[in-house]
């Protein structure tokens, strides 16, 4: 194990990859740098796999899947995926400060990124153990007389698994142990800015577990034409992928000739619809905490506000309050709520969205721009843009930044059109003080997830997914883990 620790909690994750049961660097040695983003320092490196180490570890699951008893010993992956789990406990203290090292998260936000995800991998070690992966189908009458049916439920084979890096450890999880407790080998490919939530895992399941080598597999690299290498290989039979939508689309057709099964997260540009009749003192502080917490680099993250017209001004006080007083600062203070964003490209980018935002016609009401007292680290201020043109780039475009956007609009109707006009369809909201109204705004809404009154849509015994160009497919529930199966029917004698 390698590791550097400094007095601010600064911590550099294992530098090696796993293939074939073998942590290892890539031939040649060739390492690329992980940078902290609350210091601008680099914190560490990790190997910088190849497109041929990808291969290789391709053809360590498929020998894994097809000549070990993995898929077939349901108790045998039980005990490893428990294994997993207490191991990943044990050593959940130095997971979390390597998590806020390469992501800049803060500490007091992690819970939900390392805590929660090791009750994750619990919940589908004992769901994939009482499954039923038999299911009688009953007699059915065909031209040759009756014949009873079996639905047998078997896993997709090798599944190749990319991470992206706002929320690392936890979608490492969340891609991967429902794939392997239903039976599947995995490779892992990490997003190159987060490489050590992936290779931690890797090292936890080669020192700690009992995982056969070749089950699961994570392939470290810098360079995006490793996973598309993963996403063309014919020896793969399933693709999960969380990350842009750019990136979905490219998985996509890299999967297409070899007619692949995929499950793809891809990204988002939710709407909070806010009612005539809701509670603006509880729905917006809320609302502009979601936006700051994590810089804003969430999926589900409801960035466009759409304010009744005659609550306009109202509510643009209350969000403008509640960003201008987010703890915003070292991610490793106690208290603090929003770190950096991830990178300096990252910053930019934000920084140019909320520019073309303004050049459309929005008003800036609080941020902007870079905090004057934090220059070091890719911080950006809690920003509020109002008077926003829903068809303007900045209301279009996920912006994964401290920004929400605010529209006005006049009728129900139009709020709902305005939420439905865009690519994506990920998430939404709606404040009412009418639940049932709620609901039936919720329903109009094109997307596939929507929180009422702040209660979350998100977790892990409901099923989870975007439409339109926010995915194909879901997690969680049970329909998360059936994903990782293929139904096979066997007509068979009464
Ligand atoms: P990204 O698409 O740039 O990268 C994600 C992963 O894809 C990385 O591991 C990257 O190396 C890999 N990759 C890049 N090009 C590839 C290619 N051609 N073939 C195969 N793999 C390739 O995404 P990101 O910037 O790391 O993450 C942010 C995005 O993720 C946002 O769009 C966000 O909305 C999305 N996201 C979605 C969900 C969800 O559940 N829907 C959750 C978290 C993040």
């Amino acid at each position: 194990m390698t590791g550097v620790q400094s007095e601010s909690g600064v911590l550099a994750g294992d530098e090696r990859m796993l293939i074939d049961g073998e942590l290892q660097q890539t031939a040649g040695g060739v390492m690329f740098d992980v940078v902290h983003p609350a210091t601008e320092q680099v914190a560490g490196q990790a190997t910088d796999g190849t497109v041929s180490d990808m291969t290789r570890a391709v053809g360590a699951a498929r020998r894994a899947f097809d000549t070990t008893h993995w898929s077939r010993d349901t108790e045998f992956r039980h005990h490893c995926l428990v294994q997993l789990a207490d191991a990943l406990e044990a050593q959940k203290e130095r997971l979390r400060r390597i998590l806020v090292t390469e992501v800049g998260c803060p500490i007091s936000v992690t819970g939900s990124q390392i805590d929660e995800p090791i009750n994750e991998l619990r919940h589908w070690a004992e769901h994939g153990r009482t499954f039923p992966y038999e299911i009688d189908n009953g007699v059915h009458e065909t031209p040759l007389g009756p014949a009873r049916r079996k639905i047998f439920y078997e896993p997709a084979g090798v599944v190749g698994a990319i991470t992206p890096w706002n929320v690392p450890f936890y979608l490492n999880i969340a891609e991967t142990m429902p794939a392997l407790m239903a039976g599947n080998t995995v490779v892992l490919k990490p997003a190159q800015l987060t490489p050590w939530s992936g290779s931690e895992l890797g090292r936890i399941v080669a020192e700690e577990t009992d995982i056969p080598p070749g089950v699961f597999n994570v392939v470290l690299s810098n360079a995006n034409e490793v996973g598309a290498a993963l996403s063309a290989d014919p020896r793969v039979d399933m693709i999960t992928f969380t990350g842009s939508t750019t990136t979905g689309r490219a998985i996509l057709g890299a999967a297409a000739p070899t007619v692949k099964k995929t499950l793809l997260e891809l990204g988002g540009k939710s709407a909070h619809i806010v009612l005539d009749d809701a509670d603006l003192s509880s729905a917006l502080p809320l609302a502009a905490m979601m936006a700051c917490v994590m810089s804003g680099q969430s999926c589900i993250l409801s960035s466009r506000i759409l304010l009744p017209r005659s609550r306009y001004d109202e509510g643009v006080d209350i969000l403008k309050a509640s960003m201008q007083g987010f703890p915003i600062g070292d991610p490793w203070t106690p208290g603090i709520m929003q770190g950096p964003q991830i990178s300096a490209t990252q910053r930019a980018k934000v920084l140019g969205l909320i520019a073309s935002g303004v050049d459309s016609g929005a008003r800036v009401v609080t941020g902007g721009g870079v905090p004057a007292n934090l220059p070091v680290g890719y911080y950006v201020q809690p920003t509020l843009l109002v008077d926003v043109d829903p068809n303007s780039p900045v209301a279009q475009e996920e912006i994964f930044g401290p920004v929400l956007a605010v529209t006005a609009y006049d009728s129900e109707d139009e709020a709902i059109g305005i939420a439905n006009n865009s690519i994506y369809g990920l998430s939404g909201e709606v404040s009412s003080g009418d639940v049932d109204r709620a609901v039936a705004v919720a329903r109009r809404m094109r997307t596939g997830n929507v929180t009422i009154n702040g209660k979350s849509h998100f977790g892990i015994g409901s099923p989870f997914g975007g439409i339109k160009q926010s995915g194909l497919g879901r997690r969680n529930g049970e329909e998360g883990f059936k994903e990782y199966l293929e139904s096979k029917t066997v007509g068979m004698p009464v």
